[in-house]
């Protein structure tokens, strides 16, 4: 396939990425890894007429442990996340989450911003940035601004970054002590994007009974999907098979998932309840 022709830029400054963007008038894409953007625009599915590559733009790039959070510039690679210190030792969840990413090629290549810009409802980093309290950075021709995962991820493969405006960082919240994790997906092959998948963290209290929970679904809905009902009614509750599958069934019946030609509504909602009830126990398994 031909994409339909293109200006290409490659500014070598944020303020200079923006003023292109600005020039273009909404008409311009940011290209940061390609992965996602490369084949709608070989496909002609998307015909922007410029592309404004970040790999250039200094400040970028890196992973850095900032007081209780990782913070990662937006262009950092997912095979960088997926094997950073600094993520294997504070964020195991996201290492092991980042190698259900399509395949090494891919992950060499994509980067955490580009995955999270394109918020794909079936992939897994904006599902973790709704497990780990992501926060996002936006730079704009206003300036910068903040915004949480809850306001970033507004639908299918749409956030509240403006035509002008580049996610230049993000960060993931730093678990307290003693927190456990489960990470699970369902897909037809591995490395294809998930039918549906979970990440769940639990922390037990000294006498064995739950402090906290957090779970956050992907491929359920138009954004990642966190089960706050599911956490409240899981706080000082015992571990107990019988108390997650109640709690499993219940979330099941409050999601609305789409139907599509890989799976039916009714599938994904039997997948995520059989997958809460699973990572609830895999994460509680050592007080069972
Ligand atoms: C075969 C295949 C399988 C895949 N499987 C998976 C999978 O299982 N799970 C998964 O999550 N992903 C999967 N992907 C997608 C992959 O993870 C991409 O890397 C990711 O979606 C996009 O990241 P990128 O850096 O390549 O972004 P690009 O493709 O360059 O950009 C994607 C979009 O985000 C915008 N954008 C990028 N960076 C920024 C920024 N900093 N600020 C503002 N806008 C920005 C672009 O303008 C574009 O609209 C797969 C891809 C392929 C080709």
């Amino acid at each position: 396939m031909k994409p339909a022709p293109f200006a290409y830029h490659r500014p070598s400054s944020l303020s200079e990425a923006i003023a292109l963007l600005l020039r273009y008038d909404g008409e311009a894409k940011v290209l940061a890894g390609g992965q996602s953007l490369m084949p709608v625009v070989n496909m002609r599915l998307a015909r922007p007429a410029a592309l404004i590559d970040l790999e250039g733009v200094p400040d970028l790039n890196g992973i850095r442990v900032d007081g209780d959070r990782v913070v990662f510039g937006a262009m950092t690679r997912h095979v960088s996340v997926e094997r950073a210190p600094e993520v294997r030792t504070h964020l195991p969840i996201l290492a092991r989450a980042m190698s259900y990413v399509g395949h090494l090629a891919i992950r060499s290549r994509g980067t955490i911003g580009g995955s999270l810009a394109h918020a794909d409802p079936a992939a897994e980093l904006p599902a973790l940035a709704a497990l780990l309290d992501g926060q996002f950075t936006l730079s704009g021709p206003n300036g910068e601004r903040a915004l949480g995962w809850s306001d970033f991820f507004l639908s299918y493969l749409t956030t509240a970054l403006e035509p002008a405006e580049i996610l230049t960082s993000i960060s993931f919240a730093i678990p307290p002590p003693r927190t456990r994790w489960s990470f699970r997906e369902v897909a037809r092959r591995h490395g294809d994007y998930a039918l549906v998948g979970i990440g769940a963290l639990t922390r037990l209290a000294p006498d064995d009974t739950l402090e906290d929970a957090r779970i956050a679904l992907f491929g359920v809905g138009p954004t990642p999907v966190r089960l706050h009902d599911a956490e409240r009614a899981l706080r000082g509750q015992r571990p107990d098979a019988a108390a997650f599958a109640g709690i499993a069934a219940e979330a099941g019946r409050s999601l609305d998932p789409d139907s599509d030609v890989h799976a039916s509504a009714g599938y994904r909602r039997d997948v995520a309840r059989t997958l809460i009830a699973r990572v609830l126990a895999e994460t509680t398994e050592h007080a069972a």
